[in-house]
């Protein structure tokens, strides 16, 4: 019998703890149940994430009562925390965490209206506000400065609690940061923080105008897939569809109309996209079409606020809401009565989570599809080799899309060599002449351009041209990235910033030169060629402000802006019929990346940023500037050869053994201390040696490519298996093997690894 039960408690707080379960409650506790314990001196709300027999503490306190009547998660979401939790080796805590969102946990039903405090942060510089306008400066010691005072320690605890999460609840903020509520309303008055009440229903598309669409006619291509998933839908078996159909060929319609059919039987559709904050005109399309019905549309998304989040989780609970789009944890949605899921752009590595539990919202799709016995779609214009391996040996459906709406004609992709542009002009231009020629002719005819170039920042390192210095994270092995407008030198990877020095530390030299041109780079010299031109830029530091990256798509759109110059940001599902030419800096350095999947990535970024041109009646180009334009994935991109790429890179990775012909499980062993974590590395991999059979390859243990991050030296342990069982109950074996685990080692169990880094 289960006597103990595990509760994660309403405080921020990342860990459970065990109570018991009395008698009288046996039959109501249950996971997903919500509970009120005695925490402390207090009594808190709480949310049950595991049941067990015994627990290794003593003195436990009982459960003082249970809130609500039933548990927050359905059965079939629970199944597939359970799935999650043996598949990925996640603690099953973390999984049940995972399925619900923190504020759905943390709120008993019904309890709508709480005082929630946010910090006052200027968006721009990051910076705490004191008065609403006005920008706080710290002080060497890092703590802050308000009027020429310091904060009381109390009022401190307040920032420092609300840094970590904001909004809070005022209730959890003063058991979190110990002071009393008085604290926190001194620290309001004096324009710190805002405390509010959250209004009754909060709608996160308040304000914003939507008109209904209609079906469109579909073309032959689109019919015949809907044909399949449609029978796919109502098949007796639970069915999974890959849709490969190239940019523009009218993949969304097809989701539409699917998703209609689905209502039209009483059921619901979930649809994932990549990230959503992107995507803004995929969530704006089906929105659009079921607008006579706005209330049966929820959207999930990370910038929602909390009292928004919770809303549009009840609508979808209590069966308002039929239709759920949203990013990666949307597939836990608690949709009644499944009928379709779709994963818009499949391939996207961002459904991957990148904390426990490591779960491929992807797959995971198809797992939920089979136990819901509802058809599950993965569209993409470039699938990634796994799905396309699936649907060749007929485990998926397989349909393919080969022409765009209306019959446009796919852009033509010129590549150009950059070696011989070098050569040319006698220095080594940052643009060919045939882009500046070709952007002139865009301008004008009035016609737009994207530049496209995947680093952000002016250059991405700063070097002493006299001793070779080069200017590196401190706590990290790679160089800090030169932001000109801010003048700052930031890492990357864990943000850390400097002021440029004056001169060089080494030699004193007074000169930099500045290598690896980013796009704020590409900006300044845009400007400075075109000057006439309206530019604009679009990556993740220009676009800090809420709404920013719809404000430029919609200026874009209206055709004020005649280039757009970005990161990935821009690379996905726009669709602007007056792009006429993409052009694309230097691809080649994601190539150099130590990923085995690093051609397949710059296949599909070719394939999908050239699919941002041509989209209207004129056909559209591509200029893809490179160093190595005989790369076989940029020869393959530009032939729009998909599957003569996946031909020789399925060659490749068989040879080696790598996915999609085996499962690879990353193992990443962290600390500070360098000899600890080798250590600890080497007994583990001792350990998995005797464990694994002959079916897991082992590699040893190496440094991983990005050695160390945020102070943590990082070392790697792989292994690949055709089946992931037998790979991970020898990694769980061999991890418990270990009794006592170094203080300050952390280990990662990475399944179906999408990033080796
Ligand atoms: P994909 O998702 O495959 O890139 P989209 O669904 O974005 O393609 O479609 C590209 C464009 O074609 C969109 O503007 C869409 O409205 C339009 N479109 C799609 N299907 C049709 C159709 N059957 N008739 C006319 N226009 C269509
Ligand atoms: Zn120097
Ligand atoms: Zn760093």
């Amino acid at each position: 019998m289960n006597c103990i039960a595990k509760v994660a408690v309403d405080l921020s707080l990342d860990r459970e703890f065990d109570y018991l379960i009395p008698e009288s409650l046996q039959s109501s506790v249950e996971i997903g149940s919500r509970v009120e314990v005695s925490f402390g001196k207090r009594q808190v709300n709480g949310f049950v994430v595991g049941l067990a027999e015994k627990s290794d503490f003593e003195g436990l306190k009982p459960i003082g009562k249970v809130l609500g009547e039933k548990s927050l998660i359905t059965e079939p979401v629970m199944e597939l925390a359970r799935w999650m939790s043996s598949y990925y080796l996640a603690p099953f805590e973390n999984c049940v965490r995972a399925v619900l969102p923190a504020v759905v946990r943390r709120k008993a039903s019904g309890e709508k209206k709480q005082l929630m405090v946010s910090l006052n942060v200027d968006e721009a510089s990051g910076l705490v506000l004191h008065k609403p306008e006005r920008v706080s400066t710290a002080n060497e010691a890092g703590s802050l400065v308000y009027e020429g005072k310091k904060l009381t320690s109390k009022q401190q605890a307040v920032v420092d609690a609300l840094k970590k999460a904001s909004p809070m609840l005022l209730s959890e903020l003063t058991v979190l940061a110990e002071v009393s509520a008085a604290t926190v309303k001194t620290l309001e008055k004096k324009g710190l923080v805002t405390i509010s009440k959250e209004s009754v229903y909060r709608d996160p598309h308040e304000g914003v105008q939507i008109l209904k669409t209609g079906p469109l006619n579909l073309m032959s291509q689109q019919a015949e897939a809907l044909e399949k998933i449609l029978a796919a839908m109502n098949s007796e078996k639970p069915e999974t569809v890959l849709l490969h159909g190239v940019t523009g060929s009218g993949k969304t319609e097809v989701y539409l109309q699917a998703i209609a059919r689905a209502l039209e039987q009483g059921r619901g559709a979930i649809v994932l996209v990549p990230e959503i904050a992107l995507t803004p005109q995929t969530v704006d399309r089906f929105r659009a079409r079921f607008a006579d019905q706005p209330e049966r549309v929820a959207v999930l998304h990370s910038s929602l606020s909390d009292g928004e989040r919770y809303d549009e989780w009840h609508r979808i609970r209590s069966g308002e809401a039929q239709i759920v789009i949203g990013a990666r944890s949307a597939l836990f949605a608690p949709v009644a009565n499944l009928g379709l899921i779709v994963v818009d752009e499949e391939h996207e590595p961002t459904y991957k989570q990148d904390e426990t539990p490591r779960y491929s919202a992807r797959d995971a799709a198809v797992m939920r599809g089979h136990r819901e016995n509802c058809a599950v779609v993965l569209g993409s214009a470039t699938p990634a080799l796994e799905s396309y391996c699936n649907a060749k040996s007929g485990k998926y459906i397989g349909i393919e899309m080969t022409s765009r709406v209306d019959h446009r004609r796919m852009p033509v992709m010129r590549i150009i060599d950059m070696r011989l542009e070098g050569q040319r002009d006698g220095k080594h231009g940052l643009f060919s002449k045939e882009l500046i020629e070709e952007i002139y002719s865009r301008l004008d005819r009035a016609e737009q351009t994207i530049i496209f170039l995947n680093r952000r920042g002016f250059s991405s390192s700063l070097v002493c041209p006299k001793c070779g210095y080069v200017a590196e994270c401190e706590h990290c092995s790679v160089s800090k990235t030169y932001h000109k407008a801010r003048a700052r030198l930031v890492c990357h990877i864990c943000g850390e910033e400097e002021a440029v020095p004056a001169c060089c530390p080494e030699c004193g030299s007074k000169e930099f030169k500045y290598s690896g041109a980013g796009t704020e780079k590409i900006e300044e010299v845009m400007a400075k060629l075109f000057p006439k031109a309206r530019i604009a830029r679009m990556d993740s530091d220009t676009m800090r402000r809420k709404n920013a990256h719809r404000d430029v798509l919609a200026k874009f759109r209206v055709g004020k802006i005649d280039i757009l110059i970005g990161t990935q940001m821009i690379a996905k599902g726009l669709d602007f019929p007056n792009v006429t030419l993409v052009g694309v800096v230097n691809p080649d350095h994601a190539l150099h990346m130590a990923d085995f999947r690093a051609g397949e990535r710059v296949f599909q970024l070719l394939t999908q940023v050239a699919g941002r041109a041509g989209r209207g009646e004129v056909e559209g180009e591509v200029l893809v500037q490179t160093h190595t334009p005989h790369h076989p994935a940029i020869q393959a991109a530009r032939r729009m050869d998909f599957e003569g790429f996946c031909d020789q890179e399925l060659a490749f990775r068989k040879e080696l053994h790598y996915p999609p012909f085996a499962h690879l499980t990353c193992i990443t062993l962290r600390g500070k201390d360098e000899s600890t974590v080798e250590k600890t590395g080497e007994t583990l991999f001792y350990y998995l040696e005797q464990a694994v059979s002959g079916d897991v390859m082992l590699s040893p243990m190496v440094p991983a490519p990005i050695s160390r991050a945020r102070g943590e030296y990082r070392y790697q342990i792989l292994l690949r298996a055709e089946k992931t069982g037998v790979m991970t109950r020898a990694i769980r074996r061999s991890v418990g093997a270990i009794k006592k685990w170094p203080k300050g080692v952390k280990c990662t169990i990475d399944v179906d690894a999408m990033s080796l880094l």
